[in-house]
């Protein structure tokens, strides 16, 4: 039977708009959804854990994977490098496993316009209004204000890209938008192009109706 190639879904928002979170339920709905460890040479938050959350490396590793064209994209966010380390995402969809980016709007452009481009599924979320992010960034209370100035700042050049994605969420409430983008990935599933194994299917119900035609 014709092996279906995985989907490469990819998440944008501002920080805020409760993307990690998001990100976090469509895999508990689907484990076999596998989760793109970006690399970065920021350094870790508390809690943060090397190889599961991102890859924490020096920007002459970063850059030396990127001369060797080991990133599938990267770019530059608040004076620090991001990538998509290629390998992982390859494998996946090799096999058929959909692949999910928490990557900014940079890495979305980068990941259309590569020649994985024809199998992304990409949404955007939005905040339910600009007060209600800055209340989210500040509540998490781990950054400085004018870290949380920069970041107001970002949300504003991130969310004036919403056009360039397939789908929008609005996320006022957790649970819906969940639910909303779980009903996303599986519309995405059932496309044409994302059922090769379609072609075998038919071509019994075809054999069935010559049977049935004969009997
Ligand atoms: P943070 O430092 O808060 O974890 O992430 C900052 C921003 O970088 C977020 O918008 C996040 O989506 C984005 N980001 C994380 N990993 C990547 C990546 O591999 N590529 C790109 N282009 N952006 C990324």
């Amino acid at each position: 039977m014709a092996m279906r190639r995985g989907l490469l879904i990819i998440l944008s928002s501002p920080s805020g708009a409760g993307k990690s979170t998001l990100a976090r339920r469509l895999r508990e709905w689907d484990p076999s959804i596998r989760f793109s460890v970006s690399a970065t040479t920021r350094p870790p938050r508390p809690g943060e854990v090397n190889g599961r959350d991102y890859w924490f490396l020096t920007r002459a590793e970063f850059e030396a994977k990127v001369a060797a064209g080991e990133m599938l994209e990267h770019a530059e966010v608040f004076g620090h490098l991001y990538g998509t380390p290629r390998a992982p995402v390859e494998e996946a969809i090799a096999e058929g496993c959909d692949v999910l980016f928490d990557i900014d709007w940079q890495g979305g452009q980068q990941i259309r316009n590569s020649a994985l481009g024809k199998h992304t599924l990409s949404i955007f979320i939005l905040p339910p209004s600009i007060p209600e992010l800055y209340r989210r960034l500040v509540s998490r209370a781990s950054d400085p204000p004018e870290v949380i100035a920069r970041r107001m700042q970002k949300s504003r050049d991130e969310i004036s890209h919403w056009p360039e994605y397939d789908y929008v969420l609005v996320n006022d409430d957790l649970d819906v938008t969940a639910g909303r983008l779980e009903t996303i990935v599986t519309a995405e599933r059932m496309r044409l192009s994302q059922q090769p194994g379609i072609v075998d299917i038919v071509r019994r119900l075809n054999a069935e109706f010559e049977e049935w035609q004969k009997s």
